[in-house]
């Protein structure tokens, strides 16, 4: 998901930045799309079903007065796919109006909300983030924030959160940094947001990272930085936002992904080697960057040898794996005449279930190469993602289920290569001790004890 949020401390109205962030951030999610503001005490939201300008109406929300508001825009890791579990959220509680827009996954909302739910919450969606919502409402006389506050600190799991209490602005970040968030500004104008893509697109300037346990309440004043009450050992920020999630022009964690994904490329290009006279190809969009960097670091040409149609979304994000298989065919098409008589190296940033890989390795055949080779610029994703990233079960991750010479014949390539996960960190600039890999390595995160957590 992505999630977006604006204050002006001059009044101004917030909406259509909201609108536009979103936009920027629609690749983090397409099936819904939100924003929510607070006017007279409270809540208002506009959410639907779609892309954001399916779901929304910019020339509605241009209209809306209000100086602060949150959107989000959702691609389902929790919850079911219906209206009511798009986000944002609102309640109007006891101690006021709230609304929360949430990216990530919570890993224990389940004994959470039955908690609360047999001390008498009555949950209004299926999704995790709701569980927040609750937990401040059973505080009762507690002031908003320090509700709040007390709210995260019993979550467990993924959390980059934009969150609506009254007259401020809120942005926490959960204590080990597995979803981006960073703070931007255009004169007296705060943003928060899930990537600096999103600031590009309304000119406001990256001031920093959301710090990975922090909460930055902004109001009329300006910012308070806090801290959450919980401390994680270390940090574990995503890896796989490296690879494929986030959008090639953002900075996160101060590292750009771009030049990431392309040091990815390089590295494949030095550890698994190419046959030297061989077009390189990146499936686009996600692989481009990677066999970018293997052409330049092996001093191969490199071809836009597969064209996608941009008017198809990301694959994964359609259901069924019949649809699943359509997808890759309607998105991507070989260029005429490059692999023809020739060797080919298609570099994809990662392979999942193996259908896309399959698929275009044998339309690459059909259009003339004589060998393919499929390099992979990530490690094999071998276990399920609990913290936002929607892998699927191991079942159905295809290198869970075999080694590289079933992969190859499987996918129907003459050679498949990956990186190791040292490489990964390398590429990305962090050591592995600030990293999450767990869907490469299934090195989770380990957490404490649930009951100590549960009493409100
Ligand atoms: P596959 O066809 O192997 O299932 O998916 C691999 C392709 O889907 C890659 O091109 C990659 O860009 C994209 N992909 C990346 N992340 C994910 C994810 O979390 N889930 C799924 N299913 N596909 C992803
Ligand atoms: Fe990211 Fe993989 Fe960790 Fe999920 S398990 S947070 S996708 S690195
Ligand atoms: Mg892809």
């Amino acid at each position: 998901c992505g999630v977006f949020g604006a204050y002006s401390q001059s009044g101004s109205a917030v909406l259509e930045d909201i609108y536009l962030g979103l936009c920027a951030l629609q690749h983090r999610g397409q099936l819904s799309a939100g924003v929510a503001w607070i006017d007279g005490g409270s809540v208002h939201i506009k959410k639907g079903l779609g892309l954001v300008h399916e779901a929304l109406s910019q020339s509605e929300l241009a209209q809306v007065e209000a100086h602060t508001a949150i959107g989000h825009v959702r691609y389902a890791t929790a919850g079911g796919t219906r209206p009511e579990d798009s986000q944002p959220l609102g309640a109007n509680y006891a101690q006021g109006p709230i609304a929360i827009a949430h990216n990530g996954n919570l890993t224990n909302a389940v004994a959470l909300s039955s908690y609360l739910a047999n001390r008498g919450a009555i949950f209004q969606t299926s999704c995790d983030t709701e569980t927040i919502i609750q937990l401040m409402a059973h505080q009762p006389g507690t002031v908003q924030l320090e509700a709040l506050e007390t709210a995260l600190s019993k979550i467990k799991g993924a959390y980059s959160l934009a969150v609506l209490l009254n007259d401020c602005l809120i942005a926490a970040r959960d204590p080990w940094g597995f979803r981006p968030l960073v703070l931007g500004r255009r004169d007296d104008t705060y943003f928060v947001a899930s990537e600096s893509c999103a600031l590009d697109i309304i000119g406001a300037e990256l001031v920093r990272d959301v710090e990975p346990g922090e909460i930055l309440v902004i109001d009329r004043r300006g910012i308070i930085s806090r801290k959450l009450p919980k401390e994680a050992q270390r940090h574990h920020h995503c890896s796989f936002e490296y690879v494929y999630f986030a959008r090639p022009d953002s900075v996160i964690d101060g590292r750009s992904v771009y030049s990431a994904r392309k040091r990815l490329g390089s590295c494949l290009a030095k550890s698994c080697g190419c046959p030297r006279e061989a077009v390189v190809a990146g499936m686009p969009d996600s692989g481009t960057f990677a066999a970018l960097g293997l052409a330049e670091e092996a001093g191969m040409d490199f071809e836009a040898g597969v064209v996608r149609n941009r008017y198809v979304g990301r694959t994964f994000i359609q259901p069924t794996q019949r649809v699943r298989e359509a997808g890759v065919k309607i998105k991507l098409n070989p260029q005429p005449g490059i692999f023809d008589g020739k060797e080919a190296v298609i570099v994809d940033d990662s392979l999942v279930r193996g259908t896309t890989a399959g698929r275009i390795i044998s339309m690459i055949r059909e259009s003339g190469a004589e060998r393919v080779h499929m390099r992979i610029a990530s490690p094999p994703v071998r276990y399920p993602c609990y913290y936002g990233i929607d892998t699927p079960s191991s079942e159905e991750l295809i290198a869970a289920q075999m080694d590289i010479p079933e992969l190859c014949e499987k996918i129907g390539a003459d050679s498949l290569r990956y990186i190791s996960c040292d490489e990964l960190c390398e590429a990305i600039g962090l050591p592995l001790g600030e990293l999450c890999t767990a869907c490469f390595d299934g090195n989770y995160l380990e957490e404490e004890d649930d009951q100590s957590l549960l009493e409100v």
